[in-house]
């Protein structure tokens, strides 16, 4: 069976252990490039030396040459730009278009039928910046975040409670920032409504602490952002890819009408299968969960507009 390629984009926090990961869950080979090839062959040699501990196969090069792109099926966009403390996730807006503009370019060339999943912030703007630059279909166009929104609420739910993560089902919609949507009608622990489990204001707390998860890290780390579970959350989207499992996972997906939005990426259930989006399913959501995501939708789609003017 022909392995996989994958590629991914940023050889720094994100992107390197990114790579491990993929590595680990032998998901395919992978190239990690960056504008520094010292930083991605070093990278890509120390984790190619892992392989007989840890006991994974497959090849791991590093790179800053397209050329060594080629065909890859997936390209995971981690380049740019990470927030300093105190710094909002829009406030990259400007560099990192630049770059995610510049790597699409390079990267839509080299694999045109490839799978883009975007990481770098502000997550739903930049992944409309690839969708704009590649021209590819939508379905293969994803932006990373809702997993990583859903996986910090589902910790912070477990924590609260003293138990086992896996019981916790949850989900984040809207942009990947302040605005962000956890729906709590649909959060469940072991099948019972969280509302059951938890009191009202101890949940308003959880959710802030959502909100403010990146922040939180970043404000710890000083010199960058969150990884790890980063990191996670994009292996868990390759996976559901790869391996077509059809996860309902919340990612930024374009919508043409769906939820009412139009024209831009915003964070919505969607099914993960071999062609990238399956679909995006529609739930119904009350009144109150629909003026959140439009609130959320507002602020996204004021960052694709500028994005119009700078692309
Ligand atoms: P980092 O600084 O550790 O790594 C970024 C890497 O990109 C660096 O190695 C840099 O050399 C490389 N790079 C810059 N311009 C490039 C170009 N034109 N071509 C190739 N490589 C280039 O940052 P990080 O912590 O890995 O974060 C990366 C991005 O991911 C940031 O924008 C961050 O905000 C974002 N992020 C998003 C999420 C999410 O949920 N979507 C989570 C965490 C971080």
């Amino acid at each position: 069976m022909k392995r996989n390629k994958i590629t991914v984009v940023g050889a720094g926090n994100v992107g390197g252990t990114t790579a491990q990961r993929l590595a680990e869950k032998e998901l395919g080979d992978v190239v990690l490039l960056d504008i520094y090839p010292e930083i991605a062959k070093g990278k890509a040699l120390d984790l190619t030396e892992s392989g007989p501990v840890y006991g994974y196969d497959g090849r791991i090069i590093g790179t800053d040459r397209y050329d060594d792109i080629r065909d890859s099926d997936i390209v995971v966009i981690t380049s740019g730009l990470p927030r300093k403390p105190g710094m909002s996730r829009d406030e990259l807006l400007s560099t990192n278009a630049g770059v995610v503009k510049s790597v699409t370019e390079r990267a839509a060339k080299a694999a045109p039928n490839a799978i883009l999943i975007v990481v770098s912030n502000p997550l739903d703007a930049m992944t409309y910046v690839a969708y704009k630059v590649s021209r590819f279909p939508k379905q293969r166009v994803i932006g990373m975040a809702g997993a990583l929104d859903s996986a910090r609420f589902r910790a912070f739910i477990a924590m609260e409670l003293n138990v086992s993560v896996e019981n916790i089902q949850a989900m984040v919609l809207g942009g990947h920032g302040d605005t962000m949507v956890p729906l709590i009608r649909h959060t469940a622990v072991a099948g019972i409504p969280v509302t059951e489990l938890i009191p009202k204001d101890r949940l308003e707390l959880i959710i802030q602490k959502t909100r403010d998860g990146g922040a939180e890290i970043v404000k710890l780390l000083k010199t960058g952002s969150a990884f790890y579970a980063p990191s996670a959350a994009v292996a868990e989207t390759v996976e559901s890819i790869v391996k077509d499992k059809k996860k309902i996972t919340p990612c930024a997906a374009f919508c043409e009408g769906e939820y009412g939005f139009r024209g831009l990426f915003l964070g919505v259930p969607v099914k993960l299968g071999s062609g990238g989006i399956d679909e995006i399913i529609e739930i119904k959501l009350t009144s109150e969960e629909a003026a959140c995501l439009k609130k959320s939708a507002d602020a996204v789609s004021e960052l694709c507009r500028a994005v119009d003017r700078m692309i």
